[in-house]
């Protein structure tokens, strides 16, 4: 049995700014440090400094292709890097303070985020973190799309990602699996885009959005390869799945410690087993669900 590492927040606040790729709004994101036993949560200051959200899979409302949060009518957009970034770099306690709903596209990576929260500094707390260690597999969706957390021997999270685009033959089927480190997000997942086929991009430029995003802000994929791009990695397209599925299970509100599977899956899964992992823990452990509380609204 390991034991926990300490909580960690930032040692200073930082600052990222963008424009969502779906509204083309302007953004600024401030990243605080949050006090232990907190975790994640998104403040609107735009619609007062009530208008809290913490980062809970309970409060994920469905969106196409994107993970969006809602609480009291107060939402926040597109959250699955800003996430994948503190979970990744292992920031357990911030406030992420935003005057829009939809969190910048940036490059359509996290590595703006990771950058910004390396240049801030991360600092050690008192407490040790709350853990969700799997101890029997826990399996959601269907034969054409699923996700499943396997018991680990290892003191983390591991993730492999089997992208099956195979009717998209630039896309095709990429597998990739990687243990979720602080140096192993910076160094292999970070800086993977996000990614869409051209048909998708040009409806969703016919329904009047992503107005101000070109080719050069994510990867358009025509049936050639990227459009007017090109790829950080072959299999970018899969390891950036990965890195949503390291965002997404971040709102587990605890940090997971087991090896986790996924085939053709997409945010409402990644989702959907982080509330699943939750309820086992607290099933496990009645304490673990105080714990818990006090972090996952
Ligand atoms: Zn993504």
């Amino acid at each position: 049995m390991s034991v926990a590492r300490r909580q960690r927040t930032l040692a200073r606040p930082v600052t990222v700014t963008g424009f969502g790729y779906y509204s083309g709004r302007d953004i600024q994101v401030e990243f605080w440090p949050a006090s232990e036993y907190t975790g994640i949560t998104f403040v609107r200051h735009d619609l007062g400094p009530q208008a809290r959200i913490p980062a809970s899979a309970a409060l994920r409302v469905d969106m196409p292709r994107r993970t969006t949060l809602e609480l009291n009518g107060a939402r926040v957009e597109m959250v699955e890097h800003v996430l994948a970034a503190l979970a990744g770099l292992r920031v357990d306690n911030c406030e992420v303070w935003v005057d829009a709903a939809e969190m910048p596209g940036c490059d359509g990576s996290a590595q703006a985020f990771v950058e910004a929260i390396d240049a801030a500094g991360v600092v050690e707390q008192r407490s040790p973190v709350p853990q969700i260690v799997v101890r029997q597999t826990v399996r959601v969706g269907g034969s054409d799309r699923w996700i499943e957390a396997q018991p680990s021997r290892s003191a983390g999270l591991s993730v492999t990602y089997d992208l099956d685009y195979s009717s998209h033959k630039a896309i095709g089927r990429q597998t990739y699996g990687i243990d979720v480190t602080p140096d192993s997000f910076r160094r292999e997942l970070a800086s993977c885009r996000t990614f869409i086929t051209e048909d998708v991009a040009q409806g969703m430029l016919a329904e009047g959005r992503g107005q101000r995003v070109t080719p050069r802000d994510l990867l358009i994929f025509g049936a050639h390869g990227p459009v007017d791009n090109s790829l950080r990695f072959a299999d970018e397209c899969a390891r950036h799945k990965l890195l949503d599925v390291v965002g997404d299970l971040a709102l587990a509100g605890c940090e997971i410690i087991g090896h986790v599977v996924a085939y053709r899956c997409g945010h409402q899964l990644n989702t959907e087993l982080a509330k699943r992992l939750l309820e086992q823990a607290e099933a496990y452990d009645g304490r673990f669900g105080f714990m818990a509380q006090r972090r996952c609204a």
